[in-house]
């Protein structure tokens, strides 16, 4: 019974290194974006928040061409919340990812609406701003961004 269950042990012990040095090619961090990134932050009044509340956003590139669940629609990016206990070794409050064979493409106007997406779902809490969460969406994009760029907003011209 004993050494039955230490076989099952290994073996899921192995699954889980083989999976994770799979999976390490495929994301990494990127300064890519750290331009585009500094000038939403800095001249992007919808985005002050961020700064005044000391957030810390990093930036990981992804060659996974991430699609929704059960769909066939891409997914260019997503936004992460850092758990409190995984800030002792992620320096940053979030982190936003980057699927980049989804983005093939998109010029540098979209890349910074897609950024501004990205940073619009990180939350404030009124009452505390010392919490933090990832907002939703007010459409199936955020309004402002489609009152001001419309739906179509990442279509490339291939598309
Ligand atoms: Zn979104």
């Amino acid at each position: 019974m004993n050494r039955k269950r230490h076989r099952k042990v290994a073996l899921f012990g192995t699954r889980i290194s083989e999976c994770r040095g799979e999976d390490m090619g495929k994301y990494h961090i990127t300064h890519d974006y750290d331009s585009l990134l500094d000038e939403l932050l800095k001249l992007e009044e919808r985005l002050a928040y961020i700064s005044e509340n000391g957030i810390a956003v990093g930036i990981v590139a992804s060659e996974v061409a991430k699609k929704k669940s059960g769909g066939t629609f891409k997914v260019n990016a997503d936004c992460r919340k850092v758990p409190t206990y995984w800030r002792t070794f992620v320096p940053y409050d979030f982190l936003i990812t980057i699927y980049e064979p989804n983005c093939v493409g998109m010029d540098i106007d979209q890349l910074r609406i897609l950024l501004m997406h990205e940073l619009l779902h990180i939350g404030v809490r009124e009452d505390d701003p010392l919490k933090t969460f990832v907002r939703d969406h007010d459409l199936t994009d955020f309004r402002c961004i489609v009152d001001e760029y419309g739906m179509d907003w990442s279509k490339t011209r291939t598309e």
